[in-house]
């Protein structure tokens, strides 16, 4: 089961989220939290910091924010 919401921890940050947030670009940090969410990069649904997501309640889905208008397109 992938949990979409995350509390950055050492293991993420050395392990699966070491190459940092697909939104910005940013590394994670220690305490910060990351949402499974979907956006304007290949592939499926990567981690990104929280405020640059928006949760879609119907589905029960993250989206990076700059992408969810523009999904339906
Ligand atoms: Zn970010």
């Amino acid at each position: 089961m992938v949990q979409k919401k995350v509390i950055i921890d050492l293991e993420k940050i050395n392990g699966s989220l070491a190459d940092g947030c697909a939104a910005c670009g940013r590394k994670f940090l220690l305490g910060e939290t990351a949402v499974l969410a979907i956006g304007s990069w290949e592939g499926g649904p990567r981690y990104i910091h929280e405020s640059e997501a928006v949760f879609d309640s119907n589905i029960s889905q993250y989206f990076e924010k700059k992408y969810y208008p523009l999904r339906l397109k």
